[in-house]
């Protein structure tokens, strides 16, 4: 039962953006044209954030979109500096950040509160209000940003994007003068763009621009259409972990590189190097890039691991099961610095998100299977075998199985997605 639901909850989260990032090569020229778009707006995001705060002190909530959109017109109107390097309709992208902004401080604060009144219970209630500050008082609001914490805007499109030079994919960006090289000349377009979000990474010594398009694709039409052709069903059991990235209920083993370990020493003398360089000087560039470089290099990793094992995966088999995993609780009960890492390197929620992701597109099946008591229950005969997470081998006393423990819990998801969860609730001794 408890599989069904879930995999309602999969099928309708229909992703129909797709989006494709690459790196984009401006001249001097056009550079100077793309950093006066970020100058102007990071300064459109202030002047609405002083105006989201003027429109809640009179009117009691904040502004809509709608508002905010007309505020925009208004600015546009007054500020004709800015006609050069945006469009007016990119603001209201803009302005759509502001409002997410605050509201996502509005969640954090909420949380803030919650954590706060645990910790003070047994407290007075005039105690408590002095602690957190009345919830009708003041509105959490975002900080203003710095132009040089600004690092991405968005335009809409309503043209085509690229254009053709001497046999080159070229692409053109928002005001900017002329065609503007781009990388991954191969990479298909994934649907229609719909928006551009320009991005610059500072990596020190120099810095780098990327363009995301984000794009509509029809994926109910192109659903099932490579589903089930001609091959028998496969149905596999992932159970994802520490120790081991992910096992599969066929044998198949996916490790944990523990990369971040591997790399500890270089990150250790990066970050020594750059705290002892004065700010502003040549050598803090060069070692903040090296630093950079280094992280880049692990997130790189880390994301090419995630590709590699969910495109296996989801070529080989059509019903996939796997668990309904909080990674973010599991990871911050972790014991230890090690083990957090480990969480880290495994990327178990980027690792699902993947999956889900790859296998609605292709047209496969996911079932999310109930987490609870997968590794304890023994796949042979179905009893209950209480082992701590260092155990890691199965060993049954009622029908004798040994078996790896991460294997025995795979088969277990596999067969529960199957048939359905036989513990929904809780184990009845
Ligand atoms: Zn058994």
């Amino acid at each position: 039962m408890a599989s069904d639901a879930a995999l309602l909850h999969v099928e309708e989260r229909i992703i129909m953006y797709r989006s494709l990032k690459m790196r984009i090569e401006p001249d001097s020229e056009q550079r100077k044209v793309i950093e006066a778009s970020f100058r102007y707006h990071c300064y459109v995001y202030n002047a609405l954030i002083t105006a989201c705060k003027s429109y809640h002190r009179s009117n009691g909530r904040l502004p809509s979109q709608f508002d905010l959109s007309k505020l925009c017109t208004r600015i546009w109107n007054n500020c004709p500096f800015l006609h050069g390097y945006l469009y007016q309709n990119a603001m209201n992208e803009t302005a759509k950040r502001v409002l997410q902004a605050f509201s996502k401080c509005g969640e954090n604060r909420r949380r803030m509160e919650r954590r706060n009144r645990r910790k003070s219970k047994g407290k007075t209630d005039k105690e408590n209000t002095e602690l957190t500050g009345s919830p009708e008082t003041g509105l959490a609001c975002p900080r203003f940003r710095k132009p040089s914490r600004f690092h991405s805007y968005t335009n809409p499109l309503h043209r085509e994007v690229f254009t053709e030079r001497n046999g080159r994919r070229m692409m053109k960006v928002s005001k900017v003068k002329g065609p503007v090289r781009c990388y991954n000349q191969k990479a298909p377009v994934p649907g229609i763009p719909k928006t551009c979000t320009i991005e610059k990474v500072d990596k020190g010594t120099h810095t780098e621009y990327y363009a995301c398009l984000s794009c509509w694709d029809d994926i109910e039409r192109r659903r099932g259409d490579e589903y089930l052709s001609g091959r028998s069903l496969d149905a596999v059991g992932i159970d994802m972990g520490v120790s081991k990235t992910a096992t599969l209920s066929n044998g198949t083993v996916y490790g944990n590189d523990h990369l971040y370990s591997k790399l500890l020493d270089l990150f250790r003398k990066g970050h020594e190097a750059f705290s002892t360089m004065l700010p502003g000087t040549p050598g803090y560039r060069k070692a903040r890039s090296r630093l950079n470089h280094l992280y880049g290099r692990l997130r790189g990793i880390r994301r090419n691991n995630v590709e590699t094992i969910s495109r296996q995966i989801v070529d080989n088999f059509d019903i996939i099961c796997m668990e309904d995993l909080p990674v973010r609780r599991l990871r911050s009960k972790s014991k230890g610095k090690r083990m957090t890492n480990a969480y880290d390197d495994a990327s178990l929620g980027m690792l699902r998100r993947r999956l889900i992701d790859k296998a609605i597109e292709a047209g496969r099946r996911i079932i999310l299977v109930d987490p609870r008591w997968t590794s304890q229950v023994c796949c042979g005969c179905g009893a209950c075998v209480k082992k701590g997470l260092e155990v890691r081998t199965h060993v049954c006393p009622e029908c004798g199985l040994v078996m790896d423990r991460d294997l025995n819990s795979a088969i277990n998801i596999l067969i529960w997605g199957l048939t359905g969860n036989p513990f929904p609730e809780r184990w009845d001794e």
